[in-house]
């Protein structure tokens, strides 16, 4: 499932690539997903050139030159490609498999198309008026942006210790609190930092406070500086896989030696979700 840094890499690659570009058509085989109807969308995007993309959470919005924007959650499997008519043809595009679900088709001036390819067909598109984005629930919800500058040690500090007799594993997944550590990356900044995910919140001390803010913000910003994790579906807009799976340490990486000490690398449940540590580097 894509997280921040994916999610961050399709917005970058949305800013170079078809910002301020003109939609003139809108084609979708899956129309379930595309709200609040149809009719609406294609009247609302076509003939509107897109002026930004942003990255709310792991929205993304678009902003048209008209009163609305696109708002999109790529969920499991969605991924944006960007063709021109010279490399829609492109093997990258053809045979692999995972580029090959197109539900969704938008149509620029210059012949170039923005496909959706959503082989678990959750993800969705929404038209919305533009002062409508911010409001939206599952954006309201969202805690500070876990890259954002305003998130400081001190504010990360109380943020987790609203929860101080959980243990941190789970506590890092909570959207609500801070925004953008998924599965992935919580794992990779908890051993980073040489904590582990069963230690209770209470017992982390304010060093290693500032250790786990860096681990994070380090992780998320080298996966976005690599284009992310490829972990099954995740593709760019030039439809290749991110590239940081060769610099994960923990993560799907149960019985291999940890790259620091040679520990074999354990797996454990933790509010149905995966977390792996080494138990030697992490206390
Ligand atoms: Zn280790």
């Amino acid at each position: 499932m894509p997280e921040l840094p994916e999610v961050q890499t399709v917005v970058t690659q949305l800013g170079q690539k078809v910002v301020g570009k003109k939609i003139v058509d809108f084609w979708s085989g899956w129309p379930k997903k595309v709200m609040p109807g149809m009719r609406e969308f294609r009247e609302g995007v076509c003939g509107a050139s897109i002026i930004s993309a942003k990255r709310y959470g792991k929205h993304i919005v678009m902003e048209l030159d008209n009163d609305f924007a696109i708002v999109v959650h790529l969920k499991m499997t969605g991924h944006f490609l960007y063709k021109t008519p010279k490399t829609k043809n492109d093997p990258i595009f053809t045979e692999d498999r995972v580029n090959g679900y197109i539900h969704h088709i938008f149509t620029f001036s210059d012949k170039t198309t923005l496909e959706f390819s959503d082989m678990r067909k959750f993800g969705w598109l929404a038209l919305i008026k533009k002062g409508a984005v911010e409001e939206l629930p599952a954006i309201q919800a969202l805690g500070i942006d876990a890259l954002s500058p305003r998130l400081t040690e001190d504010m990360f500090r109380t943020l987790l210790s609203a929860r101080k007799t959980k243990v941190v594993g789970p506590v890092l997944l909570e959207q609500n609190l801070i925004a953008g550590i998924g599965n992935i990356y919580r794992s990779e900044a908890l051993f980073l930092a040489g904590i582990l995910p069963t230690r209770k919140i209470l017992k982390i001390t304010q060093v290693e406070f500032k250790e786990l803010l860096r681990a994070v913000k380090k992780v998320l910003r080298e996966a976005v500086r690599l284009q992310g994790t490829t972990d099954g579906d995740f593709r760019d807009l030039d439809g290749q896989p991110g590239r940081f799976k060769k610099a994960l340490y923990v993560y799907r990486r149960t019985d291999e030696p940890c790259k620091k000490c040679g520990t074999i690398i354990k797996r454990a449940k933790m509010a149905q979700r995966s977390v792996f540590f080494c138990p030697t580097c992490q206390r």
